[in-house]
């Protein structure tokens, strides 16, 4: 029996959720990026008109955008806000299955089998009208009998669109299609399939599949299957995905930091953001991970378990602290440096002990609590240790917020 699946994509995610926020900015050209001054720069997301009157990409050095649109509005990305939306649209897919899997915090695909072709077509415009009504934002919709090809549906309308890729139109409206499109192919696979001559994905469905083996092994012989939509993949069960993975923060500091104690004051500044986010989803992580890149953008990781699973943030930046040390020559200033927890529990049972240790840290647990509520409250700024003002060049930075998912 066929199947039906829908692969939903909001368009200019980020970009789309500020302009709901601040309608405003619908009307100026604007992008979601990282801050020019601090050197991470690039365009994450972009409204329609910054896209469609100046060309603006994802992707593009912020400083080359200013020189084709020297009025563009950059607005910093929320990744908080991101997630909700992304949390509620969710929410929506799963009124129409059970088997609901994220892609991304703006890409899902809905397995709607049990609908039928019709209406499934039919479920993709509603869900497009409710995702506009309710969340502010528009979504294309592909609609097919697999993953491969709902997700290229997606992307061959866009704002607002609904694509129908069926067993009778594929070859027509698939095959003439760059072989790029085909999710997974990136630029070193399309490089490898050009030099043998396919650049469409027809040229990919009607080459020798055994030939295609010997070219790339068992990946190529997948894309041929792809192409030839053959793709069987399930769409998973919903339960499953929803499942944070990690939480992050990293920052390219405004200057390179040269001394540990410059290096100290950043992971606590990270570590706050850090442990907030635990707290927030009610998580505790026995994982630290460190990430540190030098001025010579050298990058290496390193990660240590604690001894009970932690949402405080003097426990995981001295964990984070020590990781340094340790592995930290000294050879370059350090650039930028992040902090990632991972291995959750929701409610770890600590063990009490003979010191009052569990007791001390129970405090702590409630004043980090108490500073959570405040700081939700009053704005993230309202708050911070008193070491923070020793160097506010350092210190006083925006925070790129990571957040990885159980899934692909
Ligand atoms: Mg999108």
């Amino acid at each position: 029996m066929s199947r039906w699946i829908l692969h939903v994509d909001m368009n200019n995610f980020y970009a789309s959720v500020e302009c709901m926020f601040n309608p405003a900015l619908k009307d100026v050209p604007m992008v979601v990026g990282g801050d020019e001054q601090a050197r991470h720069g690039i365009v994450l997301s972009k409204n329609e008109i910054a896209k469609t009157r100046y060309g603006i990409q994802t992707g593009e050095v912020l400083w080359k955008v200013r020189q084709r649109c020297p009025h563009i509005l950059v607005v910093q990305p929320d990744m908080e806000k991101y997630l909700k939306i992304s949390r509620m649209a969710m929410e929506i897919y799963g009124e129409y299955s059970d088997r609901v899997e994220s892609f991304g915090l703006d890409e899902a695909w809905i397995d709607t089998t049990h609908f039928g072709k019709k209406d499934s077509v039919h479920v993709a415009d509603a869900l497009r009208e409710k995702i506009r009504k309710e969340l502010g934002v528009t979504a294309s919709v592909g609609v097919s009998f697999n993953k491969i090809f709902a997700k290229l549906g997606s992307d061959m309308k866009k704002p607002d669109a609904t694509t129908v890729l069926s067993e009778e139109n594929y070859r027509n409206l698939v095959w003439p299609q760059p072989v790029s499109s085909l999710l997974f192919v990136g630029r070193a696979t399309e490089k490898r399939l050009s030099r043998l001559g396919i650049e469409t994905i027809g040229d990919l469905a009607c080459y020798e599949k055994a030939l295609l083996r010997t070219s790339l092994g068992k990946w190529g012989e997948i894309l041929w299957s792809y192409a030839n939509g053959l793709d069987c993949t399930p769409v998973a069960p919903k339960d499953i995905h929803d499942q944070i993975k990690s939480i992050g923060n990293s920052t390219t500091t405004p200057r390179d930091l040269r001394c540990e104690d410059d290096v100290k004051l950043v992971l606590y500044r990270l570590a706050d953001q850090v442990a907030g986010r635990l707290r927030a989803n009610g998580l505790c992580g026995s994982t630290i991970c460190l990430s540190v890149r030098d001025c010579m953008l050298h990058t290496f990781e390193r990660q240590c378990r604690v001894h009970y699973p932690t949402q405080l943030s003097g426990e995981i930046a001295l964990a984070a602290f020590s990781l340094f040390r340790k592995n930290y020559n000294w050879q370059h200033p350090v650039r930028s440096v992040g902090i990632r927890i991972t291995d959750f529990e929701e409610n770890p049972n600590v063990q009490l002990d003979l010191f009052g240790c569990a007791y001390r840290r129970d405090r702590t647990i409630k004043l980090e609590t108490t500073l959570d509520k405040i700081r939700n409250r009053f704005g993230n700024q309202i708050l911070y240790r008193a070491s923070m003002m020793t160097a506010p060049e350092i210190t006083d930075i925006a925070l790129h917020q990571e957040y990885t998912r159980t899934g692909i």
